[in-house]
C-alpha cells in the first residue's frame, strides 16, 4: 500500500531511491573507575580521540566543492573550533584526574554541564547552537567507544539512497553529497537549521520536520521525495514513479538551461528591466556570485565578519575586507548592511552577548545595538564610506523602527565624514544610504521613510516574524511562518507603493525573494528589484523573462484583498502555470 508523508520540504529537487534509515539514537555511555596508575593513559586516549576527530573532521572539509558558498565550510569550522577548544579537553582532563572517571564519562559530564549553560542562555542562536555541541561530543564518544568509528554513518555503499534520519549534522550534509545520496529527510530541524541551509547550497533535495519519519518508512523500500512539496511517497505505483522520473529529467534539462541565463538582462516580456542582485556573508561568497554574473549585492551581511571571535575587527580590517568586494564586484552595486547583530547573531565580543534580554529578537538587535555601541558603530560607518571611494557602495541599516534611529546614523554618517576630510581620507560624496523594511512599523511608516531614504529594501525573514509574532528559529512555531498571509502582503505592498511614490528604489531581500513560487506574484505587486542567495537567482531570472508583468497585476491586487491564504494560493498557483517546478 502505497504512503503519502509530508514534512517541511528545504531543498528543491526530486530524488527516487532506497530509503535508508539511520537509527543512531542516543549513545550509551559506560561510566567505571581507572586506577590511579593508568589515568595517564586514560587521559592520553581521550586526546587521541580528539585529534582524530578533527583530523575526520579536516579530511570532510576538504570534499567541499569549491565554488559554493562559505557558510558550508564556516559550518565545518565551527565544529572544529569546539573539538579544537580547551573546552572540551581541559575540564574533562581534570576529572579524569580528580574523580578517576573513564573519559567518556569525563566528555559526557562536561557535555551536560555546557548544554545546561547554553539552555540558561536566553539568547535563541546560541541555545541552538546546543546541537553542534551534540555533534561534536557525540564524534568524540563514538571514537572513544570504538576506536575504528566512521567519519560518519554516510558512505560510499549508500550511493542513490535517501537518508531518513532523525538529525544529521554539517558534516553528514557535506559527505552525503560527495558519496552521491539522492537526499534526505530527518524528523527535526527546520528551514532556517544549518543542514537545511547546507542541503540548498549543495542542492540535495531534502525534507526537514518529519515527525516519526523513521517509524512510518521501512528500511530499503521505495521511496520518491520532492523537496519542493516537502512530500514523501513510498511504495508508489508504477505510473506515479514513471511520472516522477520524468519530472526528475525535466529538473535536469531545466537546470542545464538556467546555465544559459548566466550574464543575460532579466527583462520580463513586456520590456520591464528588472535588477537581480545577490546576498552574500563573506568575501569567500564572492565566487558564488560571479559564477552567476549577478548584477549587484543586495545585501552583505556584514556580522559574518564578527562570528567566531572575541574581538572586534577594526577600522582597518574591514576596510580591506569591504574593498575586496566592492573590487571583486568591478563597478557594480554593493549594498552593505551595518551590523545585525544581536538576536540570533551574537558574536562573542558584542555587548549585546552580556546584556541579551529575555526576548533578544525584540531586543537591542541591529540598529538599536549600534546606537547604543558607537565605539563599535563608528569604525564600521568610517570604513564603509572610505570603501566608497573604490566603486558604488551603498548603505543599508537594519531593523529601523523609528525615524528618530534613522536621524541618528545620519548624524553619525555626518559625523564620520567629517572626521575623515579632516584625515583627508577619501569617500564618495554622494554615499547613498537605504533602510531596511523589517519592522511592521517601518512598513506602515513607509511613506515617511521613503521621503528620508534613498531606497529600501524589504527584508521579509523578520518582517514575516515580527509581523506574525512568530519566533522565526522557534521549530514549534515555523507552521505558522507564511509569507502569504494577507498581512505580509498588505505591508509589502504598502512598502513598494510609498518608495514608488517617493521616486527611491525599492528591493526585497529576505528568502521571498529568491523563491520562484513568489516571482510573479511580487511582479504583480510592483517589485522591479530583487536580492537573494546566489543559487537561486537563475532560476528567478527564467522566470522573470517568461513573465508579462501586465498579467500579474490583478491577480496580485486579488491576492491583496483575498482572506484566506487558500485563495492567495489558488491565484499564485494560476499565476505560475507554465513554470514547471
Ligand atoms: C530579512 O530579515 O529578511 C533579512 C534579509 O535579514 P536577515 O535574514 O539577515 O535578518
Ligand atoms: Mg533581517
Amino acid at each position: 500500500m502505497s504512503l503519502a508523508l509530508s514534512g517541511t520540504g528545504v531543498s528543491r529537487g526530486i530524488a527516487l531511491g532506497k530509503a535508508h534509515i539511520l537509527r543512531r539514537g542516543q549513545i550509551e555511555i559506560p561510566e567505571y573507575v581507572i586506577p590511579e596508575k593508568f589515568v595517564n593513559d586514560e587521559i592520553s586516549r581521550l586526546k587521541k580521540a580528539l585529534l582524530t576527530a578533527s583530523t575526520q573532521l579536516k579530511a570532510i572539509r576538504k570534499h567541499i566543492p569549491q565554488n559554493t558558498p562559505a557558510d558550508i565550510g564556516s559550518f565545518i569550522d565551527a565544529h572544529l573550533l569546539m573539538i579544537q577548544d580547551s573546552m572540551l579537553s581541559d575540564e574533562p582532563i581534570k576529572m579524569i584526574q580528580q574523580q578517576q572517571c573513564n573519559a567518556e564519562w569525563a566528555l559526557k559530564q562536561q557535555r551536560d554541564m555546557l548544554i545546561q549553560v547554553f539552555d540558561t542562555m536566553e539568547d535563541p542562536y546560541l541555545r541552538t547552537r546546543k546541537d553542534d555541541i551534540d555533534h561534536v561530543v557525540n564524534r568524540v564518544l563514538n571514537l572513544l567507544l570504538d576506536e575504528s568509528a566512521h567519519a560518519s554513518d554516510v558512505d560510499s555503499r549508500l550511493k542513490g539512497a535517501i537518508l531518513i534520519a532523525d538529525d544529521l549534522s554539517p558534516a553528514d550534509t557535506v559527505l552525503m553529497q560527495h558519496f552521491g545520496i539522492a537526499g534526505f529527510v530527518t524528523e527535526f530541524g527546520g528551514p532556517t537549521s544549518h543542514t537545511s541551509i547546507l542541503a540548498r547550497s549543495l542542492g540535495v533535495p531534502a525534507i526537514v520536520g518529519l515527525h516519526n519519519a523513521r517509524d512510518f518508512l521501512k528500511e530499503n523500500e521505495d521511496i520518491i521525495i520532492n523537496g519542493r512539496m516537502g512530500t514523501v511517497l513510498a511504495d508508489a505505483d508504477d505510473n506515479t514513479a514513471k511520472f516522477y522520473r520524468r519530472r526528475q529529467r525535466e529538473e535536469k534539462k531545466r537546470l542545464n538551461e538556467l546555465k544559459e541565463l548566466k550574464g543575460k538582462p532579466a527583462i520580463t516580456s513586456d520590456e520591464q528591466t528588472i535588477q537581480l542582485h545577490a546576498n552574500i556573508e563573506l568575501p569567500e561568497d564572492i565566487p558564488a556570485v560571479r559564477k552567476i554574473a549577478a548584477e549587484g549585492i543586495g545585501l552583505y551581511r556584514t556580522e559574518f565578519l564578527y562570528m567566531n571571535r572575541d574581538d572586534f575587527p577594526s577600522e582597518e580590517e574591514q576596510y580591506t575586507v569591504y574593498k575586496k568586494v566592492v573590487k571583486a564586484l568591478k563597478g557594480a552595486p554593493v549594498t552593505i548592511r551595518t551590523f545585525d547583530l544581536g538576536a540570533d547573531k551574537q558574536v562573542n565580543g558584542a555587548s549585546s552577548s552580556k546584556q541579551a534580554g529575555t526576548n533578544p529578537a525584540l531586543g537591542l538587535r541591529a540598529v538599536r545595538l549600534c546606537l547604543r555601541d558607537i565605539e563599535m558603530f563608528m569604525p564600521q560607518l568610517r570604513a564603509i564610506l572610505r570603501t566608497s571611494a573604490h566603486g558604488p557602495v551603498r548603505i543599508m541599516i537594519p531593523m529601523l523602527s523609528n525615524l528618530t534611529e534613522l536621524h541618528q546614523v545620519k548624524q553619525l554618517i555626518d559625523d564620520a565624514k567629517l572626521e575623515l576630510d579632516r584625515e583627508g581620507k577619501a569617500y564618495a560624496d554622494n554615499i547613498p544610504v537605504g533602510g531596511m523594511i523589517e519592522v511592521p512599523a517601518a512598513a506602515l511608516a513607509a511613506n515617511q521613510f521613503a521621503k528620508q531614504l534613498d531606497f529600501l529594501s524589504i527584508g521579509t525573514n523578520d518582517l514575516i516574524q515580527y509581523t506574525l509574532a512568530i519566533d522565526r528559529i522557534d521549530d514549534e512555531v515555523s507552521y505558522l511562518y507564511e509569507p502569504l498571509h494577507p498581512a505580509v502582503l498588505q505591508l509589502i505592498h504598502m512598502s513598494i507603493r510609498a518608495a514608488n511614490k517617493a521616486k527611491i528604489p525599492i528591493s526585497m531581500c529576505g528568502e521571498m525573494a529568491g523563491d520562484p513560487y513568489f516571482t510573479r506574484l511580487l511582479l504583480g505587486l510592483g517589485l522591479r528589484e530583487f536580492s537573494m542567495h546566489p543559487s537561486a537567482l537563475l532560476e528567478v531570472k527564467r522566470i522573470v523573462n517568461s513573465t508579462d508583468t501586465r498579467l500579474c497585476e490583478k491577480p496580485a491586487r486579488r491576492a491583496l484583498n483575498s482572506a484566506r491564504q487558500s485563495d492567495v494560493e489558488k491565484i499564485i498557483d494560476s499565476l505560475n502555470i507554465g513554470i514547471d517546478s
